[in-house]
């Protein structure tokens, strides 16, 4: 095992609790409240949740992304039919078929297309692969927004695949495990990037901007949320001690905390890759949009970055990966850009 204390970017999970949330968490903790979710926090959570949304939707809070995702799914699907994702999406690569089991057989159709993105020819081309009873009928298009390989999917190619959508009647799901580093990017509302350009049901990620554990379902299509809590406490997602959860979330929302991290993040990305742009030997796989950072290195130079003590994950489009969060400290992006450069220039 690494030395924990030792900073490192392999994933935005590896850096802890933001203070204002860790604050929210304190305060959370005076007196007694009621158990699974009726408690005050929980209801402050929600009301500012709708808020930031500008809209009437319904919120559930559940212990990760993958139950956020899953869960979402199931409520879109029968088990008969069909989900379209893009083939590094996660809900494919990275849930252990977590949708499929919760929506008891839905299967993930896998499209491709460049920059870890969904188009409208590749949904196209699955939506309408086949028609006949054989086949699990298209009926959801899951997109991540800001995706796996760190891009962003822009407004009007959101709702380019809204039209796509709509022609064959399918849902659209986001996972939205980085959203607020989508939302800095873009420069949008909340509101924009989702409901507003056809979103139906979202997976809203806190843990990796700042939270301890927690991410929300926020169900914009309010048919869709039709006995969800139930969802939520079968799958094992009902937390009993709630205000924990929904005490993050108030912490993390109020004052704009969320986006103030994830621009930090982002940030911190786009100088990581500065300092590496005129290095001979490193390329970017991916351009950079939000918090992470993929880099084309040869195999002696990450065989020599693992020896240094340097932690990546290489399996997402076979580059390295380097992930920014809202505390990555400059100075240790310094060491690790250091550190490329001697390997490499020797
Ligand atoms: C991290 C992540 C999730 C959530 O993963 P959990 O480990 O289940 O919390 C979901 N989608 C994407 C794209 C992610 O990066």
């Amino acid at each position: 095992m690494e030395d924990t204390n030792l900073e490192q970017f392999a994933s935005d999970n590896y850096s802890g609790i933001c203070p204002e949330v860790l604050e929210a968490m304190i305060q959370a903790n005076s007196g007694t409240a009621p158990g699974y979710g009726d408690d005050i926090y929980t209801a402050k959570a929600s009301e500012k949740i709708r808020e930031i949304f500008e809209c009437d939707c319904e919120v559930f809070f559940v212990f990760n992304g993958t139950a956020a995702n899953a869960l979402s799914l199931a409520s879109m699907c029968q088990s008969y039919h069909s989900v379209i994702c893009h083939e590094l999406a996660h809900i494919e690569t990275d849930e252990c078929g977590a949708p499929e089991f919760a929506s008891n057989g839905s299967k993930l159709l896998l499209a491709d297309g460049g920059n870890g993105k969904l188009n409208p020819t590749s949904i196209e081309e699955l939506a309408t692969k086949r028609v006949d009873i054989h086949y699990p009928k298209p009926k959801v298009i899951s997109l991540t927004q800001s995706n796996e390989v760190g891009v962003v999917y822009s407004i009007q190619e959101i709702k380019a695949i809204k039209k796509i959508a709509n022609k064959h009647n399918l849902k659209i799901h986001m996972d939205g495990a980085r959203i607020a580093n989508a939302l800095v990017t873009l420069g949008c509302t909340p509101a924009e990037m989702t409901w507003k350009a056809g979103i139906d049901v979202l997976s809203f990620g806190g843990t990796k901007n700042g939270m301890a554990f927690g991410e929300a379902v926020v169900i914009f299509d309010k048919n869709l949320a039709e006995d969800f809590e139930y969802r939520v406490k079968q799958a094992g997602q009902l937390a009993s001690k709630m205000r924990f959860i929904s005490s993050q979330w108030l912490g993390l929302l109020e004052n704009d905390v969320w986006l103030k991290n994830a621009k930090y993040a982002n940030d911190m990305a786009l100088y990581f890759a500065s300092q590496l742009e005129d290095v001979k030997g490193v390329s970017l796989v991916f351009p950079v949009h939000a918090n992470e950072v993929f880099l084309k290195l040869k195999s002696e130079v990450e065989v020599e970055l693992k020896k240094r003590g340097w932690m990546s994950y290489a399996f997402i489009g076979r580059a390295n990966r380097f992930v920014f969060s809202w505390n990555s400290s400059k100075e240790r992006i310094d060491e690790l850009v250091k550190d490329i450069k001697e390997i490499i220039q020797g």
